[in-house]
């Protein structure tokens, strides 16, 4: 017991000399507010602090998860989508800003495409009647037929006549005579054509000029079964005369067919202008500056290039829908397109459409080449460029799409390994529903736990403070029996000798109470001091319990109850102190008496016999006290030798008590190296054994034990 907890015992005694009741009412109100501060402790080291630990565990874990793969990858995925389409915004804005300068200040925004972005293919440029205007043409209605085999087949065995070195005339002739047998004009044009190079070759020079000056002057503009335009043709070949006649002359008149044929449209699905372009220039190579030539051979390539993918292109560009597109916006500001094979961007400026074409494959693979580089090596997400006949990807964490420059486009960025990720996640869930499982759990243990002990230290509080209410009473009722009995005798107010002799028993008997409660409560605060001490000597064990019972006639005799006595006189003498058994055989006898009902019989028998005591088999003496009463409940049997406990049943709570007498009886027997038995049957009655040993406790020097062999059982708040 600790010392604040003794000295409350100390003040509760103390103010049990002059017991009032508000007194008695403040003491448990401290007692109860002693009881409600533990309380309080316990709950908050069980319940609030393991609480506020795990709900910061769970914060932090929580925290923790944010920062956690999946976060990173969101945030990785945000950053390298923006950076990706700001560049490409960039760079696309650029190409606007580009078309429109050039547009503005009336330089050709259809020549070099390149230079205006590197994806750039073709640019065309159309009129309001929808007509190709620049730089290149579509011929007007349907495509001319090609000859059939058999015409074909007579100009063809001339040819390969002439080529495989036949006679120039006699191949003139010939193709003379093929002409003859052709049916289409252009075919026949082809054949005199051919005729007139072979009249040159075979050196009639006047013949083949007028020829081609006749040619040229009606077919000029007829192209070949091979889609040369004979105009084309006859100027390559009057170059190529010039040539043999004065290389420098005709050089510079084959360059000017290159530059004519640069300057002038090229006929889409033809393309016989960068053929004739590029034999001009090869014919003119040798009597040229390098730089000229590669300038021209550059342009030419450059045109043909054009040339190429304004066929392939021309089917999925309608000018009609571009014009419609661009009709209601500014001029100049760029509307955007997908075809199958090309980006396309329109514009308006005066009365002209611009189109140019962006080669869809070069410029996505390049796009998704960026895509991959602007996400980290190391980061737990890849980019692609999604098309928009492809689905959504899995794992996809941001997308964005490339509109207005890529409709229908967009770049996706997805976890690179999402079931890992998933994984990871997986077992952080688990691990977090643990510790919140763990948390909840041992919240709930130690509220279970809380209510529990607060349940047990009400009702030690309650114990205590019935048992100050007791003693009070039981200290009061004695009292005031004495000293009205005193007072009447000494008043003479007893007027018969009956009388008179009852107010003497009556002092007596009250005296016995008093002194009985005195004894115990003395005790009681001795045995929870630690400064009980029991003297043990050898003795006769039944003289001792004799005259206790001595001190308990007048009592039984008042309830006219009868105490059966077995005591053999031959009873092995035992070490004890006289007091303390006499102490504990009134407690017994007194209880027997108090929880029996008037006129019963009350047994003492004692008796030399074996038993178990402490782990060993040895003979004992046992003093057993039985009643008729109305005996204990099962669950009352654990906890009467506990401080202050008293039965909750009705029965016994109609009897005065303090619960402390069987402590302090347990608490001798222990003291004694004995112990106390009971046996009980509710409403049969109860049987309290006390056991001696009859060899004397092993630590007992020369009789006085100054400690218990085990401390006496302590209330749970300490008394
Ligand atoms: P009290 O002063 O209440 O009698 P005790 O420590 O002597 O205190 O007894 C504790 C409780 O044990 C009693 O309140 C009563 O309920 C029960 N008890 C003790 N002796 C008997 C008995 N002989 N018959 C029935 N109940 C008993």
């Amino acid at each position: 017991m600790d010392r604040g907890s003794r000295s409350l015992l100390h003040r509760l005694l103390s103010r049990l000399m002059a017991p009032g009741r508000g007194e008695v009412r403040a003491m448990q109100d401290a007692l109860h507010l002693e009881g409600v501060l533990r309380f309080v402790g316990l709950f908050v080291g069980t319940v609030v602090l393991p609480a506020l630990m795990l709900g910061w565990i769970g914060i932090r874990s929580i925290r923790t998860e944010q920062l956690d793969v999946q976060g990173e990858a969101r945030r990785a995925s945000e950053a390298a989508a923006r950076t990706f389409t700001e560049a490409l915004d960039r760079e696309l804005s650029t190409f606007e800003l580009g078309v429109v300068n050039r547009l503005e200040s009336g330089r050709s925004t259809l020549d070099s495409p390149k230079e205006l972005h590197p994806d750039l293919v073709v640019g065309l440029r159309f009129d309001r009647d929808l007509r190709l205007e620049a730089p290149f043409a579509v011929e007007d209605g349907a495509r001319r037929t090609r000859g059939g085999p058999l015409d074909m087949l007579a100009w063809r065995s001339v040819d390969t006549f002439a080529r495989s070195g036949g006679e120039p005339s006699e191949a003139a002739a010939r193709f003379a005579e093929a002409a003859g047998h052709l049916a289409l004009p252009e075919e026949r044009a082809r054949a005199s054509f051919d005729r007139a190079r072979m009249l040159a070759r075979a050196g009639r020079g006047a013949q083949a000029e007028a020829l081609l000056a006749e040619l040229a002057a009606e077919d000029g503009q007829r192209r070949d079964p091979w889609g040369f335009r004979l105009g084309d043709l006859v100027a390559l070949e009057r170059a190529e005369l010039v040539l043999a006649r004065d290389s420098a002359q005709g050089a510079q008149a084959l360059l000017r067919l290159v530059e004519g044929l640069l300057a002038d449209r090229w006929t889409v699905g033809f393309g016989g202008e960068g053929a004739v372009a590029r034999r001009a220039l090869s014919l003119a190579e040798p009597h040229l500056e390098p730089d000229q030539v590669s300038a021209a051979r550059g342009r030419i390539a450059r045109r043909s290039a054009m040339l190429y993918w304004a066929e392939l292109l021309l089917p999925e560009l309608d000018p009609a829908t571009a014009w419609a597109d661009a009709e209601g916006v500014r001029p100049g500001v760029v509307r955007w397109r997908t075809g199958a094979r090309a980006l396309w961007a329109t514009t308006r400026w005066e009365d002209s459409l611009y189109a140019f074409a962006f080669d869809l494959d070069s410029l996505t693979s390049r796009l998704k080449a960026d895509a991959r580089a602007v996400v980290a090596a190391d980061a737990p997400i890849t980019a692609f460029l999604v098309a928009p006949s492809e689905g959504e990807p899995a794992d996809v964490v941001e997308r964005r799409t490339l509109a207005p420059y890529l409709p229908g486009w967009s770049v996706a960025l997805a976890l690179r390994d999402a079931d890992a990720l998933r994984a990871d996640q997986r077992w952080r869930r688990a691990l977090r529903f643990g510790v919140v499982a763990l948390s909840v759990g041992m919240i709930a243990l130690g509220f279970m736990t809380s209510v529990r002990l607060i349940g047990r230290e009400l009702d030690v509080a309650r114990m205590k403070a019935d048992f100050a209410a007791s003693v009070s009473h039981e200290l009061r009722s004695p009292i005031t029996q004495i000293r009205l009995k005193g007072e009447s005798l000494l008043l003479g107010l007893a007027d018969t000798d009956e009388e008179r002799e009852q107010a003497y028993h009556s002092i007596v008997r009250e005296s016995e109470r008093l002194s009985r409660l005195v004894d115990n409560v003395l005790d009681f605060a001795a045995i929870e001091r630690g400064a009980k001490r029991y003297a043990l000597r050898p003795g006769d064990l039944g003289e001792s319990v004799r005259r206790a019972l001595v001190s308990m006639e007048s009592s039984l005799e008042f309830k006219d109850m009868t105490l059966e006595v077995v005591l053999p006189d031959d009873l092995p003498a035992v070490h004890h102190d006289a007091d303390a058994v006499g102490q504990c055989v009134i407690n017994l006898v007194g209880n027997a008496a108090k929880y029996s009902a008037d006129g019963e019989t009350i047994r003492l028998v004692a008796r030399a016999a074996e038993g178990e005591l402490h782990g060993r088999h040895q003979p004992v003496i046992e003093v057993a006290v039985i009643d008729n009463g109305i005996g204990i409940a099962p669950h009352d049997l654990r906890q009467i030798f506990e401080p202050f406990y008293r039965s909750r049943d009705s029965l016994a709570r109609r009897r005065k008590g303090t619960g402390i007498g069987l402590t302090i009886t347990k608490y001798i027997m222990e003291a004694h190296g004995g112990d106390i038995l009971v046996t009980s049957k509710p409403g049969k009655g109860s049987t309290f054994t006390l056991r001696f040993p009859l060899t004397p406790p092993p630590d007992d020097e020369g009789g006085s034990r100054t400690s218990p062999r085990t401390r006496p059982p302590r209330s749970h708040l300490g008394a």
